[in-house]
């Protein structure tokens, strides 16, 4: 059988308990020597195994003895963690011993067969991946060190130039006044983003690279604290020991214009009929527009192109005065009115004690998921979990419990009063003491639209009178029953609408 040798020493293994790559090579080679192994390759790899697909020879090695069909390999190497020190690359050579294709990994201290070794190769690559969790930990530990000395861990932002032999950043001197310009500029409210950029522009505001600083980039910096002094990083603030280029006072101006800013200038028209009223001519939808600042007027679209009632300017109050009539015209019975608003009122209900179930249900899951949480945690606390998979597994249950609570806000929002007391209060408008005509127009427009929308799908409307119009469930019924009062009547058209 021919043997390999794999070394790897990155610049991450530094004042560590690593061999250099010659001294591994040496001792390997030794150790091969005392064993009479044949070593056929050797590959010396200067990269940290912390990522897989990072290291290019370790992927030739890995090629090579693939490529291979007729011969399988003993890999040589000084320490298993120089082999593999992330999942990905413990999986392929594991993948390779399991095949056959890697007949036995020698290290200077024990031989790894695809046999009995193989758990004992995974417990030591799954150490090597603590000490890769360990490490990233250790370098998110020195940039928060770091921030609370004050210092800036990051390439410095526009403005500023990275000071790399004291840790700092300090003052790019080409660039600051604009920065500065620009804060002034934001804070006196007189000039838009665009504005600012093109101005800088024109002064000679340039990228270390060269190019024009764009809008966004612009917005970017107006935000950025770092330029009063300020560095904010995750959400959490740490005074800085840089120089600062504007003062916290025109920092502050500047947010509270860009708090202003946007926030929007002007209301959108409200017009409470729209998508309500159609012309009876042509069918066309009637769309309105504010004449003369005040009054509001309803007229076809004459989508089709060819209707003259497009010409017909229908006031807002007409219209209403309109659809009162209508109303008074159409006779309600009281009771119809109350048996229609029962079957609503009905209907409603079983949902919401539809809705109710499905909340306990997910209460329900949501208090499975905390105790197998607990479950985990006394696990992991008793050691008979080791900490990778607590945190994995804890993942996902925290996933899944993030998931249920959204659903059950969802839910909660759906639940409620607002389908009753639109109900309630269209029953109110049809069943107001003799004058229902005089009613609609004293409610409110807001509410007249509410009661208008829940209504009728839609109002006809030929020469400034209403035409036709159709109306919604349940009140459709109504319309339908020739003789109002015909109970049997409705009762059969409810019957077979059972929704
Ligand atoms: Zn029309």
């Amino acid at each position: 059988m021919k043997y390999i040798l794999y070394c790897r020493k990155s610049t991450e293994d530094k004042g560590r308990q690593v061999l250099s790559l010659d001294s591994q090579i040496n001792e390997m080679r030794k150790i091969a020597d005392n064993l009479g192994l044949k070593i056929e390759r050797e590959f010396r790899e200067s990269k940290s195994a912390k990522m897989p697909d990072n290291r290019p020879l370790f992927s030739e090695m890995i090629t090579y003895i693939q490529k291979n069909k007729k011969e399988s390999y003993g890999v040589l190497c000084w320490k298993i963690d120089r082999l593999s020190r992330n999942p990905i690359d413990s999986a392929t050579v594991q993948w390779l011993l399991q095949q056959g294709k890697i007949k036995v990994i020698q290290t200077a201290d024990r031989q790894y067969l695809p046999s009995d070794n193989v758990l004992l190769f995974n417990v030591e690559s799954s150490m090597a991946n603590q000490y890769i969790l360990d490490l990233s930990k250790n370098v998110k530990r020195g940039i928060i060190a770091k921030l609370e000395q004050g210092g800036f861990p990051n390439f410095a932002p526009v403005g500023y130039i990275n000071d790399k032999a004291n840790k700092t950043i300090v003052i790019d001197k080409e660039r600051d006044r604009y920065i500065r310009k620009a804060f002034e500029m934001y804070a006196s409210s007189n000039h838009s983003l665009k504005d600012i950029t093109n101005t800088l522009y024109d002064e000679g505001f340039r990228s270390r690279g060269g190019n024009k600083i764009h809008k966004s980039k612009i917005h970017y910096l107006l935000s950025n604290p770092i330029y009063c002094g300020i560095i904010e990083k995750d959400g959490k603030k740490y005074i800085g020991n840089h120089k600062p280029i504007i003062s916290k006072k025109l920092f502050d101006d500047v947010q509270k214009v860009a708090q202003l800013a946007t926030r929007p200038k002007t209301k959108k028209l409200y017009f409470m009929y729209r998508g309500v009223l159609k012309c009876s001519k042509c069918g066309c939808a009637m769309t309105a527009s504010k004449k003369k600042g005040k009054h509001i007027y309803y007229y076809c679209t004459n989508g089709k192109g060819k209707c003259n009632e497009h010409k017909v300017y229908l006031k807002e109050e007409k219209a209403s005065e309109e659809m009162a009539k209508a109303f008074k015209e159409v006779k309600f019975d009281e009771r119809l009115i109350n048996l229609c608003y029962k079957a609503k009122m009905e209907e409603l209900e079983a949902n919401d004690d539809y809705l109710t179930q499905a909340q306990d249900n997910l209460k329900k899951q949501l208090e499975a998921v905390s105790k197998r949480k607990n479950a985990l945690l006394d696990l992991f606390i008793d050691g008979k979990i080791e900490k990778d998979i607590y945190d994995n597994k804890n993942n996902l249950l925290n996933n899944e419990e993030v998931e249920i609570k959204k659903e059950l806000s969802e839910l909660k929002s759906k639940i409620g009063n607002k389908g009753k007391e639109t109900l309630e209060r269209i029953k109110e408008v049809f069943l107001y003491p003799v004058n229902k005509e005089k009613t609609f127009l004293e409610i409110k427009d807001e509410k007249k639209e509410e009661v208008i929308k829940a209504l009728l799908w839609n109002a006809q409307f030929e020469n400034q009178k209403i035409a036709h119009f159709s109306f919604k469930e349940p009140y459709n019924i109504l319309s339908k029953v020739s003789n109002k009062s015909d109970f049997s009547q409705l009762l059969r058209d409810r019957d077979s609408n059972p929704d």
